[in-house]
């Protein structure tokens, strides 16, 4: 039973949610950066992520035990839809009318603070050896970068998503967009009874 506290918590946190702002991490395998990942999603109001559960891995899909004390508990308020292959997750995205942005260098890429975030936007992150693959790459609608200027060719794949999310975060402000609950009544009823009775 939640306390008119816990329960003012909930709404207060789902007038935040962007259901329109999402990530797809793309065979993210260690634990503990899908777990910051998905914290860093928590904090800027991302409503459900997406990803494709790395293959032969430990992380075979996305419940619970996958993620280390590294979330916070964050996993439980921020779902992870799993999809059996990322090209075909980012056409379901793209189908649900989100723009997305391969974190991938290559002939198009730009810079991350270019596009605009206000926009249905997901951002796809790849794997920590891998990166996104230039097949899935192609298939997204533009690909960013944080520019870098070290000895080092990538970040971490956690800290890139909270660089990027974080400019989401930056745009979406300055258009309002966490002023004003961007749930329907409906949805937002509906999913604070779900946290408070889980
Ligand atoms: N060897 C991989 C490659 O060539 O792509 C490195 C992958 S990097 C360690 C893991 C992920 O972090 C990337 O797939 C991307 O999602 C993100 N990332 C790391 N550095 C980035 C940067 N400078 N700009 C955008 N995304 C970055």
């Amino acid at each position: 039973m939640a306390t008119p506290e816990r329960y003012a918590k909930i709404l207060r946190v789902l007038r935040h949610r962007q259901p329109t702002l999402t990530v797809l991490m793309d065979e993210v395998n260690k634990p503990h950066n899908l777990s910051a990942i998905i914290r860093t999603c928590d904090a800027v109001g991302v409503l459900e992520a997406h990803g494709v559960p790395p293959k032969g891995g430990p992380l075979a899909s996305f419940s619970g035990h996958t993620y280390e004390a590294t979330s916070g508990s964050a996993h439980k308020w921020v779902p992870v839809h799993s999809h059996p292959d990322a090209v075909s997750a980012v056409r379901s995205l793209q189908g649900q009318g989100f723009q997305v942005l391969a974190t991938h260098l290559s002939q198009r890429s730009v810079d991350y603070r270019e596009p605009d975030y206000t926009r249905p936007t997901c951002v796809l992150l790849g794997a920590e050896k891998w990166g996104v693959s230039d097949e899935t790459a192609d298939a997204a609608d533009h690909n960013i970068v944080i520019p870098m200027f070290g000895m080092v060719q990538s970040l971490n794949v956690s800290v890139a998503a909270a660089t990027i999310l974080f400019e989401a975060q930056r745009q979406r402000l300055a258009a309002g967009m966490y002023a004003e609950p961007q749930l329907s009544p409906e949805a937002l009823d509906r999913l604070a009874f779900e946290w408070a009775y889980p």
